[in-house]
């Protein structure tokens, strides 16, 4: 199965399905017509294949109705040649880097005036710089970023959350949980030394809050829930899967970027952080050096915050790109207008499959 083909895999869907389908998303297939000189042949074959797939290209949008949220996908742009590259060993970067101030936490790095939080495999800081009022580091025990171990996965998840604790006992009023990790430099890490961080806020983050608005009006809409239907319409397309029971994984249909992951489950609890280091394997494993990772949470003291009862803990996995590019990810479509992908949903569901 490819993308390209999914109005071909909606055709096969039951009259209900397809419904559910169309309640949720919107396709629309495209081409791209152009006339290639003669002279271009030469140059084109060794980089895109056949003339004639240049010359028609086919381009699939998907829009999210309920989220607003939409892809692009032509497979031709990960052919295309990306001039700025950078022949710097990227393994080297990261071990050159060790001896960081992350190596030598309590020292280097300051903790937060309601103090540190220890794990067995991280410890927790203070973020120097802060993007908000409460901002913290979960600083890994080891340099090297790139960790999939269950064990050490659900240690930084559960530091994370004794933090996001210890901040709202602290500070009564902030009840809104983040947590994120920016892994290496094209994800936005400023220190490659591996971490995640903890926000935790009075107001929602604005986007966050859209998408769990948007989710709520679709309830009010359809008397349904978006995250189950948004599951099942995946699962039904063959880009869901459910490694253990309550944990939803999609290879996501409307992805922010490429390879992009969506993850619903009841708990942030040890059987959804072994999930998690089993996709961040398979991301290992397929070349990702650089992604996001975000966790969203419903809000502490629920009793005030009704609305946010529905969303369930939900994460998003995104690869950010080859670290040998220069060229960055993301450009003037992203940010303003529909995101633009390469990479197949079908193809990273497939891998995913081998390690789940
Ligand atoms: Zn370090």
């Amino acid at each position: 199965m490819e993308i390209l083909k999914l109005n071909e895999l909606f055709e096969k869907l039951s009259s209900e399905d397809k419904k559910l389908f169309n309640n949720i998303f919107k396709m629309s297939k495209g081409t791209g017509e152009l006339a290639i000189p003669q002279e271009m042949h030469d140059w084109i074959k060794p980089r895109f294949g056949e003339i004639s797939t240049v010359e028609k290209q086919d381009i699939l949008q998907v829009v999210n109705n309920i989220t607003h949220e939409g892809a692009l996908f032509n497979h031709l742009r990960s052919k295309r040649p990306i001039e700025a590259k950078t022949d710097e060993n990227e393994e080297k970067t990261l071990q050159e880097t060790k001896g960081c101030a992350f190596c030598d936490p309590l020292k280097l790095t300051p903790a937060d005036t309601f103090g540190r939080v220890k794990g067995k495999h991280c410890i927790t800081a203070s973020n120097i710089a802060k993007y908000d009022g409460l901002h913290g580091l979960v600083i890994f025990d080891e340099h090297y970023p790139f960790v999939f171990e269950a064990e050490r996965i659900n240690d930084y998840l559960s530091t994370a959350q004794e933090w996001l604790k210890q901040a709202h006992k602290n500070y009564n009023e902030a009840v809104f949980p983040f947590i994120m990790w920016n892994c290496t430099w094209r994800a936005g890490a400023s220190v490659i030394h591996g971490h995640m961080q903890t926000l935790l806020s009075e107001t929602p983050y604005p986007k966050i809050e859209a998408l769990n608005t948007n989710a709520n009006n679709y309830f009010k809409k359809y008397n349904r829930n978006y995250w189950q239907d948004l599951f099942y319409i995946h699962n039904v397309l063959g880009l869901g899967i459910q490694p253990k029971p309550g944990i939803n994984v999609m290879s996501y249909l409307t992805p922010v970027k490429e390879k992009e992951l969506l993850i619903n489950a009841q708990n942030l609890d040890s059987n959804l952080g072994a999930t998690l280091a089993s996709l961040l394997k398979c991301y290992y494993n397929i070349g990702v050096r650089a992604f996001n990772l975000v966790i969203m949470m419903k809000p502490f003291e629920l009793a005030n915050h009704s609305d946010w009862s529905e969303l369930p803990v939900t994460i998003r996995l995104v690869d950010r790109g080859n670290l040998k590019n220069k060229t960055t990810d993301i450009g003037a479509m992203e940010l303003y207008a529909c995101s633009v992908i390469e990479t197949d949903p079908f193809k990273t569901i497939e891998s995913l499959k081998q390690y789940i």
